[in-house]
Parts: structure tokens; C-alpha cells; sequence
């Protein structure tokens, strides 16, 4: 099978996730259309670009490392999808909500050229029903990144109920060209590593409504004890609780088990406007440049 040299990827979504992703094309030369709702959503992801790559660069110590400005001067900031039709692949990162995704890819499957690749960077969302949208079943496909995503060197792949193997060769293509890999799976609600995460951190959060512990020992249980690197409620504040609760939200409706109940604790923070890392504030507290 011949592989594409993809050159010019669409990314939706501008937040924590998008920002990952539109850094890490950018930074392995590729052109980056990065689209929002808001002039103001972009400035401050353009701004925390410039930032992440000056912190990288303090770490690398590497002369020959690009400037913000170059890797900057790849993306193309805009809140218009027009500017999707010159995409060959696009990674859609937008909210973890059915009705705002379910508009987005309308919208996509307008505007892309037929042979244009979807990856959804779902958390929980089937693909299968996010392909049921398009009129390309066969070229939607999972990429679900990890947080944060120039970091995470693995993605958990998802093939949807008509994802074909072109498909799937063009994403591993492009993952590659990011200086990546994937571990592909099969379509459910959650993949194989939220339907087990969410859990976990919802159950978490249940123990502290429960006066069972506090939020440092719960996380210092599993990190002492199991060897994990973070607690399950420090990830839960890296990943954003608003977008835990709307994941959970999601394998509630979709398998309709009332194991994936969202705890009233996480409600209530969300309500409050804790959303951990991302506004300073959740479990733990934040220096917002941290
Ligand atoms: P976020 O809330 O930080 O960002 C979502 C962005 O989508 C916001 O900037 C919002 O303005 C934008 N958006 C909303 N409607 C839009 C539209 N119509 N067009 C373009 N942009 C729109 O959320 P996030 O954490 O970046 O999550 C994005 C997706 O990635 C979700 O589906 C989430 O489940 C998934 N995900 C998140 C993580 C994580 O650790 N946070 C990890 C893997 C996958």
C-alpha cells in the first residue's frame, strides 16, 4: 500500500487538547489550520504555544531547535472551516459533547475534499456513531491522544465499524511523521483506556465524598503503592473535570449502566468552575503558569 506524506493537517478545537496537537504537527513541519469558536480561544492558544515551546527549548538545550516564531508562522489560526478545504487529514479536538460534535463533522463532511481523513480525539464517543454523521464512514478513525500530547510518544487508535485499512494506514502514517505510535482497538464507548479511567477516577472522587480520605492520600495510595506516576485525581485535574464529567456523561448514555453514574461531587465542582489545571483550580491548586 503506498503511504501519504501528509503536509497539511485541519485540527478542530483549540483547548487543552488542540493546542497539543497543532504544537506537535507544527513542530514536525507540517501545516496546521487551527480552528475555534473565538478570536479570543486562539490568541490565548497561540500564546500558550509560544509558551510550551520556550519551556521545551529551556529543557533541550538543542541550538538547532526551531524558534516559536518559525514553528508558529505554520499554523494558521482562524475561527472559520473554509479554510478546511485544503486539509488532508483532520484531528477533530472539540468539547466532549454528541451535540456539538455531531455539528462539527456536518460541517467537515461539507467543506473536506472526499479523500480527506477524520480522526476524532474522543475520550468516549463511539466512532462508529461519529462516522454515521459523514458520508466517509470508511475514513473516520479514533486517535485518542494523551495528555500533554507533544509528551506522550503512544495513541490508542480506534477503528470504527466501517474504518477501512487505508485508513488506518494513513493515521499510523501521520503518527508516525509526529514521532509516534499507536495501539489500535476496537470500537465501544470509551475505548479500552477511559472505559477503565473514567471509572476510576469517578470511584475516586466517591471515596472523598465519602470522608474515606483525603484527595493527597487517595493519590498517594496509588502512587506508592502501585507505582502509578500521578493519583487518580491529579489526572483527573490534568485531563479537565468538566471534561471528565462529560466522558462519563457519555459511557452513562451509551451503555445505559448505572456503574458509570457521575459522583455529585464531580457535578458540583464542575458547576462551581473547578476545572483543575486548565483555570487553576480543582482538586489541587495551580499556578496558572504551571
Ligand atoms: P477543552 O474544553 O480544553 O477544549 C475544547 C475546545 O473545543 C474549546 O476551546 C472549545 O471552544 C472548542 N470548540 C467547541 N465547539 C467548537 C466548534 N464548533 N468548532 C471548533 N471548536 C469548538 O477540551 P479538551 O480537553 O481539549 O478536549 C477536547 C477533546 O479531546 C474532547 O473530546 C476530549 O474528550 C478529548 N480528550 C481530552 C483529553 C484530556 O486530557 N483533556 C485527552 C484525550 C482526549
Amino acid at each position: 500500500m503506498q503511504m501519504r506524506n501528509i503536509q497539511v493537517v485541519g485540527v478542530v478545537g483549540a483547548g487543552v487538547m488542540g493546542i497539543g496537537v497543532a504544537q506537535n504537527l507544527a513542530q514536525t513541519s507540517h501545516h496546521v489550520i487551527l480552528v475555534d469558536i473565538s478570536e479570543e480561544i486562539l490568541e490565548k492558544a497561540k500564546q500558550e504555544i509560544r509558551n510550551n515551546i520556550r519551556f521545551q527549548s529551556f529543557f533541550n538545550k538543542n541550538n538547532q531547535a526551531e524558534s516559536s516564531d518559525d514553528i508558529l508562522h505554520r499554523i494558521k489560526f482562524s475561527t472559520n472551516y473554509k479554510f478546511f478545504e485544503d486539509a488532508e487529514f483532520v484531528i477533530e479536538n472539540a468539547t466532549e459533547k454528541w451535540d456539538i460534535k455531531k455539528e462539527i463533522y456536518k460541517q467537515l463532511d461539507a467543506i473536506c475534499p472526499k479523500k480527506t481523513v477524520f480522526a476524532a480525539n474522543t475520550s468516549a464517543i463511539s466512532i462508529t456513531r461519529i462516522a454515521s454523521i459523514t458520508q466517509r464512514a470508511d475514513k473516520v478513525i479514533g486517535m485518542h491522544f494523551m495528555n500533554p500530547v507533544p509528551m506522550k510518544p503512544m495513541v490508542e487508535m480506534i477503528r470504527g465499524y466501517h474504518t477501512s485499512n487505508e485508513t488506518i494506514s494513513t493515521a499510523e502514517e501521520l503518527l508516525v511523521q509526529m514521532g509516534k505510535e499507536g495501539i489500535l482497538v476496537n470500537d465501544s464507548p470509551g475505548f479500552v483506556s477511559n472505559r477503565v479511567l473514567m471509572l476510576t477516577i469517578n470511584e475516586a472522587i466517591f471515596l472523598l465524598q465519602d470522608q474515606v480520605a483525603s484527595v493527597e492520600d487517595v493519590d498517594r495510595i496509588f502512587k506508592t503503592c502501585f507505582g502509578h506516576k500521578m493519583g487518580p485525581l491529579e489526572t483527573a485535574d490534568l485531563i479537565g473535570l468538566d471534561t471528565i464529567l462529560f466522558s462519563i456523561e457519555v459511557l452513562y448514555e451509551s451503555f445505559n449502566d448505572s456503574k458509570y453514574r457521575p459522583c455529585p461531587l464531580l457535578k458540583k465542582m464542575v458547576d462551581a468552575g473547578l476545572y483543575g489545571r486548565k483555570n487553576g483550580q480543582g482538586f489541587y491548586t495551580y499556578n496558572r503558569a504551571s
